[in-house]
């Protein structure tokens, strides 16, 4: 039986050293999640604020927790004083929310475009238009920082679909790099269990994994 450690080992020595590996723990006990923090790992993704608030309040506070499913407006405030990334910012209303709850806890809070890159009806975020529009006044949001873009490509075992998918998000995220500058705008958040090996071959610079690491 492969242990969390063990896991975490595999996927870290397959993976360039630039690429973040975001530890996806939802639906895990704390007791897992501690046995990857014991193994070093410090950055941990939550798609649902319920569960992100009381593992913030339990585990160890040096953790930078990340939320990466689709969020709320009205569940920005619970986790604006401490959260590290918001990974899926998909329209600006949810924005000029996470602007808004920044200002009041005195923060700058970093989040990244969710682009809608699959073929798919059920997923959130922007096309390209939609997120240069939205990139060329970032300056009118002074408590957040755009600092790049992520994706979920189609779920289907079609690896040269996925391929395609990832590719033309690289693409954008390259020329919004270029007008924005690489200290400002870093990072490109693509990849899951399933692909992501396809998705650090088209360029990602953190990847977002759950199941392969905590499966038994
Ligand atoms: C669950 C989830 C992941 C991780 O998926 P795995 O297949 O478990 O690796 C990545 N990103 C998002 C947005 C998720 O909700």
């Amino acid at each position: 039986m492969a242990s969390v450690a063990e896991n975490m080992k595999q996927t870290k020595a397959q993976l360039p050293n630039e690429v973040t590996l975001v530890v996806v723990s939802k639906t895990q006990p704390n007791v897992l999640i501690e046995e990857a923090y014991t193994s070093g790992q410090r950055v941990f993704g939550e798609n649902r604020v319920q569960e992100l608030v009381p593992k913030y309040e339990a585990l160890p506070k040096d953790i930078a927790w990340h939320l990466i499913g689709h969020l709320q407006t009205n569940k920005v405030k619970y986790i604006a004083p401490f959260v590290a990334l918001i990974h899926s910012v998909d329209s600006e209303k949810l924005l000029v929310e996470v602007d808004k709850q920044a200002a009041r806890c005195n923060r700058k809070i970093e989040v990244l475009l969710q682009m809608y890159i699959a073929q798919e009806e059920t997923k959130f975020g922007f096309d390209v238009a939609e997120a240069e529009e939205l990139l060329s006044r970032q300056t009118d949001f002074q408590h957040v920082r755009i600092v790049g873009l992520m994706g979920m490509a189609t779920n289907t075992d079609n690896s040269d679909q996925v391929r395609k998918e990832f590719r033309g998000l690289a693409q954008f995220f390259k020329t919004q790099q270029e007008k924005y500058g690489a200290t400002h705008f870093h990072t490109l958040s693509m990849g899951m269990s399933s692909d992501w090996k396809i998705a650090v071959e088209e360029g990602a610079t953190m990847i977002r994994i759950g199941s392969s690491i905590f499966r038994s």
